[in-house]
């Protein structure tokens, strides 16, 4: 009998660490479907705090949701902000000036020509529609204050539509550790961030879908503590007369950015950052992808070419698995 009472104790500790509480939620924000599981003890009161963050942001960042900030400035050329706002737009404007102007959130006008933005049709735009516009493409005629921000030219338009669900990754991220959450997986729309690793301690596997079958991957990463971010042409577009038109633009011509790669998948620390390199990288296309990984560090590569190869950065070789049947030719690039 003593055996037995002294058995119960590890046997349901046993149980407990089998199965850890865990808790998920699924939603709708920001146009997209997210969830979020966390593991522990507080998993459910942290997950509350995290979804309330995002909807908070939702309300800010919006540009088609009357009375948020974004929707104000987008209107009147100029708005009062508060932290969010003026921390995102910081950032954004920092990286149109990293990337030579491939990420750049005054694309808006454009955006909204070929149909991208709010619920509009798709259409293809005239060149003199493209390039009147492109005038409106400018981040140097954002005036950023610490409370306020101006659109200096008539008719500028901004979209954190290539940001936005990165930064609310990184709060959301946040306020679950804050909680004491020691293991998640957020995906807030196939932005993907990871808090330590698999309740078992084994690394988190994270699929990069192959950009022309969405059936089919070309291979898994085991990842822990970071955010792993993809971008593709593949996401959102419209076909007319057997081409396909999609929705990151290149802010140099006004047109779909075609730079040979089908996807870049950008695996980084800081989930904002993973959102804008995705974006950006995919617009600057190989060449200059791989000399600002070079030059900058700090985040690691997938990308995916449009002659079928797959380029994996180094610092990824331990972790990414190639699926073999992909039928992409692997390479690893150096620094
Ligand atoms: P993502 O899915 O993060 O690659 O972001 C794509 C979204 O970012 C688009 O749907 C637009 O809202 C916006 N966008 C498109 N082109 C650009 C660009 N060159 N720079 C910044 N944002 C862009
Ligand atoms: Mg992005």
């Amino acid at each position: 009998m003593k055996r037995l009472i002294w058995l119960l104790p590890v046997f349901t500790l046993l149980l407990c660490g089998c199965q850890p509480k865990s808790a998920t939620r699924q939603f709708f924000a920001m146009d997209t479907v997210m969830s979020i599981t966390a593991y522990g003890e507080t998993a459910d009161q942290a997950l509350a705090a995290a979804v309330n963050r995002i909807n908070e942001l939702e309300r800010v960042l919006s540009r088609t949701r009357e009375g948020s900030e974004i929707y104000e400035l987008n209107r009147w050329g100029n708005a009062e902000i508060g932290q969010d706002t003026c921390r995102i737009l910081s950032l954004a404007l920092e990286w149109t000036h990293r990337t030579g102007g491939a990420f750049d959130i005054t694309v808006a006008p454009v955006s909204a020509a070929w149909g991208f933005s709010g619920d509009g049709d798709h259409q293809i735009p005239s060149d003199g529609e493209i390039n009147e516009l492109l005038s409106l493409v400018d981040s140097s005629a954002v005036i950023l204050n610490q409370d306020s921000v101006q659109l200096q030219k008539e008719g500028m338009e901004i979209d954190l539509g290539g940001i936005a669900k990165g930064y609310a990754s990184g709060q959301a991220e946040q306020i679950l550790r804050e909680n004491g959450v020691k293991s998640a997986l957020l995906d807030l729309g196939g932005n993907i961030t990871l808090i330590g690793s698999k309740p078992d301690g084994s690394a988190w596997r994270i699929a990069v879908q192959d950009p022309c079958s969405s059936s089919e991957t070309v291979g898994t990463l085991s990842l822990t503590d970071c955010s792993a971010v993809t971008s593709g042409a593949y996401q959102r577009f419209f076909q007319q007369d057997g081409v396909t038109y999609h929705h990151i633009i290149d802010p140099a011509t006004g047109y779909p950015a075609e730079k040979g790669l089908l996807c870049v998948t950008a695996v980084c620390s800081d989930p904002t950052l993973a959102d804008i390199l995705s974006t950006a990288l995919f617009v600057m296309g190989e060449d200059s992808a791989l000399d600002l990984w070079r030059a900058e560090g700090g985040f690691e590569l997938v990308l995916v070419t449009d002659d079928r190869r797959l380029i994996v950065t180094e610092g990824l070789k331990d972790l990414f698995e190639e699926n073999a049947s992909c039928g992409y030719t692997l390479e690893y690039a150096k620094k």
